[in-house]
């Protein structure tokens, strides 16, 4: 199938009709039952209409649907307005957030690889050469060498390599800053602490602030519909809150415990901050929290106010205007509700967004404490609040661990005490806690599908999750023997649903996944048995 590595740098620029392809001859082989010619989905094609409409001349796959251009005219305006967008990035007064870390990056480099290693995709893909994380980092290197170092028209070239800047370069560019997951894999290992990682993110930036380009799941349907109705997912206050009102229900019958979640409760010790697609998608998750807090007589308050109900900031992954606007508004309802401080819920780029990042702009007093519900939750279990039955948890259990969470923030131990005491039978991936690997769906993939692009994630970026998922129970793959994933990030859990359910893995394995709060209300006490239910959904 097509073209085979090596693929040099300069390639990028050259007119061809494809760059690279994902030949899954060369994909690494996944652990039993799926070592066989059976399991794997076949990856659909691109539509013919699909290549003629948009730019699809990386690999087998489109993230972006950057339109292709009508003329010479068009082409030339693309490159000219990214030549602009760069020398932005590249300024002080446009970039003072993260420009010291990128011309770090970019101008310390030993080529050494130990990043490429590190890297899941890479590795998982066969090694193709343009999945490697240095290919991304080297073809922005000579841009930026050539276009804005003094005399890099003529050294910049010789020293660092030349590449030319067309329209095939900067729209193969765009599609490539999606074909990273930004886990920062790579940046952990490399020895003189280049973040190819960050380039990727940085190169988005551009193209989402500079340019207006950024796919779709994350910018129009993301951020824009979040700050505009108030929840990326579409609900405004008055659904989330008859929601919320239909999950108290639920939670009262089937745990038996009485749980009415408080509204906009001012002075409350806890602002607590969901991503609002689990108020969708997995109600449970939500549900167990309110069970946990009213249990443990917690001091709480949910808000309803637009944006406060929605801890999804997806601007931490391409645009740094999107993530500041949400993480501000986050932090002034905390501030006006008068809370001690803000808990967020198992989801790891709200931890991030609105913790380490937002620390940029939430200043004064917007500076409002944050906190992982992975520590809250450790204190309410080692409190002796709650009483737990471990028994009614005795199944395999693995835990995946949310890179913006664990190996970005450093939370890793909270999450694991709290296993170790509620799952007799919890086991660790390998490998595990801030060497972890991605999902597969991190930077925003799990919410994009568009095209081929679940082939893609499911395929490459999270094979290496799938082969992590299949080791960590191998020795009890008999589907007939209940397991889970324990993934305690909204956007990983999707990913691996996904996952599950592209390789029938509940079918054949025995394989669920879902959140921490969920195994610990299975095992309350005080709550009636049977809260997980062992079915894919
Ligand atoms: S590990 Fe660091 S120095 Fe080595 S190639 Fe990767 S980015 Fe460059
Ligand atoms: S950030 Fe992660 S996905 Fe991206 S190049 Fe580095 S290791 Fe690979």
């Amino acid at each position: 199938m097509g073209k085979k590595r090596p693929i040099k740098v300069e390639e990028i620029s050259k007119v061809s009709s494809q760059l690279s392809h994902v030949d899954s001859n060369e994909l690494v082989p996944l652990p039993p039952p799926y070592d066989g010619v059976e399991g794997t989905p076949e990856w659909k094609p691109l539509t013919d209409a699909a290549k003629e409409k948009y730019e699809a001349t990386l690999d087998d796959t489109i993230a972006v649907s950057i339109p292709r251009p009508k003329n010479k005219e068009e082409e030339d305006a693309l490159v000219r307005k990214f030549l602009s967008g760069l020398e932005k990035l590249f300024s002080k007064e446009n970039n003072w957030t993260f420009l010291q870390p990128l011309v770090l990056s970019m101008e310390n480099c030993a080529k050494c690889q130990t990043c490429s290693e590190a890297c899941h995709i890479y590795e998982m893909s066969g090694h193709n050469e343009i999945y490697r994380p240095l290919y991304r980092s080297e073809v922005l290197r000579r841009i930026y060498f050539k276009y804005f170092k003094k005399g890099g028209k003529f050294f910049g070239r010789w020293q660092h390599g030349d590449i030319d800047l067309n329209w095939a370069t900067v729209a193969r560019l765009i599609e490539l800053s999606y074909r990273c997951n930004l886990c920062r894999r790579c940046a952990q290992t490399c020895p003189i602490g280049a973040d190819n990682g960050l380039i990727a993110h940085e190169l988005r930036k551009l193209f989402s602030q500079e340019m207006g380009i950024a796919p779709t799941e994350l910018h129009e349907k993301g951020s824009v519909l979040q700050l505009k109705v108030g929840s990326s997912t579409g609900m405004n206050p008055e659904v989330v809150k008859d929601n919320i009102e239909f999950i108290d229900e639920d939670m009262t019958d089937m745990t038996g415990i009485k749980v009415e979640t408080p509204w906009d409760k001012e002075g409350a010790d806890i602002l607590l901050i969901h991503n609002a697609g689990e108020i969708m998608a997995w109600p449970e998750n939500p549900g167990a929290f309110a069970v946990i807090f009213e249990k443990a007589g917690i001091s709480w308050t949910m808000s309803s106010e637009v944006v406060a109900y929605d801890g999804i900031n997806y601007g931490l992954w391409y645009d740094d205007v999107m993530l500041a606007k949400v993480a501000i508004k986050h932090a002034e309802v905390a501030k006006k509700l008068g809370v001690k401080k803000i808990v967020l819920g198992e989801c790891g780029h709200a931890h991030k967004a609105l913790t380490v990042i937002a620390d940029r702009v939430l200043t004064g007093d917007l500076n409002i404490p944050r906190e992982s519900a992975m520590t809250t939750l450790e204190d309410i279990v080692s409190s002796g609040r709650i009483k737990f039955d471990p028994s009614r948890n005795d199944f395999p259990v693995t835990l995946h661990d949310p890179c913006n969470m664990v190996r970005l923030m450093g939370i890793v131990e909270p999450q694991r005490r709290i296993l170790r005491q509620i799952c007799p039978q919890f086991r660790e991936m390998t490998p595990n806690g801030v060497n972890n690997y991605c999902c597969g769906g991190g930077s925003g993939f799990a919410i994009m599908s568009g095209h081929n692009f679940e082939d893609w994630r499911a395929q490459v970026s999270g094979r290496k999750k799938m082969e992590q998922i299949l080791n960590a129970f191998k020795d009890e793959m008999d589907p007939s023997i209940h397991k889970y994933v324990c993934a305690p990030c909204s956007n990983c859990k999707g990913q691996i649903r996904d996952l599950i359910r592209y390789y029938d893995m509940f079918e054949k394995c025995g394989i669920i996944y879902g959140g921490l709060v969920e195994l610990m209300v299975n095992c309350m006490e005080d709550a009636e048995p049977g809260f997980i239910q062992w079915e894919m959904h």
